[in-house]
């Protein structure tokens, strides 16, 4: 791992680092899981391919037809005013026309259904005419192979369909059916270990004392292990002292290529997390340039990835998707991929000082004039967890950026990114 910083670490007051450069190192730092296993397509959804899938048959498997109509011979209607062609049989999806068609011929058709050998194209049945057993059409209206899909036109036998680190979504698990695969090969899933550190916290279901407040991170985490697609164990709420945080390092680190807590990473007299990772693991770096989330801790625990998030709810969602959602990524086996970024107008002054990178919250519509438009969920303490709700998006704000006035366009990334 990269230690460059770990001297940052005795000294708090050292420069602190930039989100590129903290996101950079974490996924340098971070493996990707090595194991595959071979899955039936019911179990892959959301799994990451480990291997490239090729297709051993053309997509579709044969020319069929686009529409329901006539399958006709496009040189029979060359030249006439009005063609008459004659029902010589049909072919249904799943239940071909075996004969052969002559000149003078047509075929009934539907979607889907294979084109007889010697028809070219399809005639929509909405364009004909049909009299008994003849059917009548304008030929000025017909374009020589219209309607007719290719074999091969999707995917070629021989084609790779998909390639490794792809996450096998909906589209993905219909696609290789489309191909005849039915089982794949993808990454085992990645195991995530967390809880929660601090005195003051009691699970719901609990009444308050005088002093406590509900934990929310593990909720939270809960929420975003589980979208992440991600095996995970909750080992609850952990009391801020240093045996029982080192027990818990112990046991997280033990059953989880990656252990994340929440609280105790800021330099209260309570907080035992960076010590303990020091103690037990590696630590890298413990202050970003961001706001919320400054203290983050991140390094290793025997073989496991460990972050350390800050306690408060708005900077744990904010580090898990900004830090912990790239590295779990990785570590699943995805393909890289670049966040979803767009420029909105806003629709608020906002406050900010030049110092550190702050993800505001923000709600993303589209104005009268359809352009985009983005208005403040107000409060933006890093304890205020309903903005997070009211919010569909970022507000990312650079470190430079001395505040937005009221039209400024800034910079935004949809929580439908993550
Ligand atoms: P800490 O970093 O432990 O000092 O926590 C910072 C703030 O976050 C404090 O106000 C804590 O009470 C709060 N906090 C810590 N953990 C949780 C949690 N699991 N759920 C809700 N709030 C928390
Ligand atoms: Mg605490």
């Amino acid at each position: 791992m990269n230690d460059t910083t770990v001297d940052c670490c005795a000294d708090p007051s050292q420069k602190l680092l930039s989100l590129e450069q903290g996101r950079q190192r974490i996924l340098d730092a971070v493996p990707a899981v090595a194991d595959h296993e071979q899955l039936h397509l019911h179990a892959a959804l959301n799994r990451v391919l480990a291997e490239p899938v090729v297709s051993a048959i053309d997509v579709p498997p044969f020319a069929n037809s686009a529409m329901d109509g006539y399958a006709i011979r496009h040189a029979d209607s060359a030249n006439a005013a009005l063609c008459t062609l004659t029902v010589a049989g049909e072919s249904f999806a799943g239940r071909p026309f075996d004969g052969q068609l002559e000149s003078g011929q047509c075929i009934r058709i539907m979607t889907g259904a294979v084109m007889p050998d010697s028809a070219d194209t399809v005639l929509m049945q909405e364009h004909v005419e049909r009299n008994g057993e003849q059917i009548q059409f304008a030929p000025a209206n017909v374009r020589a192979g219209e309607n007719v899909r290719h074999a091969g036109e999707d995917t070629r036998a021989g084609q790779q369909v998909l390639e490794p680190g792809k996450v096998l979504g909906p589209s993905e698990l219909g696609l290789l059916a489309s191909v005849g695969v039915g089982e794949v090969r993808v990454r085992r899933k990645l195991r995530v270990a967390f809880f929660s550190t601090g005195d003051e916290l009691t699970s719901v279901g609990t009444p308050l004392r005088h002093g406590q407040i509900y934990d929310s991170n593990r909720y939270a985490l809960y929420g975003l292990l589980s979208n992440a697609g991600v095996d995970f164990h909750d080992l609850g709420v952990i009391p801020d002292q240093r045996d029982a945080v080192r027990k818990a390092f112990q046991q997280a680190a033990s059953i989880a290529d990656l252990v994340l807590t929440s609280g105790g990473v800021s330099v209260g007299e309570a907080d035992f997390v960076t010590e303990t990772l020091e103690e037990l693991g590696e630590i890298n770096f413990w202050r970003m340039a961001m706001k919320p989330g400054k203290p983050l801790a991140f390094g290793k625990l025997g073989d496991a990835v460990f972050f350390g998030l800050p306690g408060n709810p708005v900077s744990v969602m904010v580090t898990f998707y900004q830090f912990v959602l790239p590295a779990i990524r990785k570590m699943r086996g995805e393909q890289a991929r670049d966040p979803l970024l767009f420029e909105a107008r806003c629709a608020n002054s906002l406050k900010k000082a030049a110092g550190r990178a702050e993800f505001q919250r923000g709600i993303l519509q589209r104005d009268a004039d359809g352009s985009w438009v983005v208005s403040t969920t107000g409060l933006q303490g890093s304890h205020v967890l309903s903005s997070m709700s009211h919010a569909n998006c970022f507000i990312l704000l650079a470190a430079e950026n001395t505040g937005v006035s009221e039209g400024d366009s800034v910079l935004v990334q949809p929580f439908s990114d993550f």
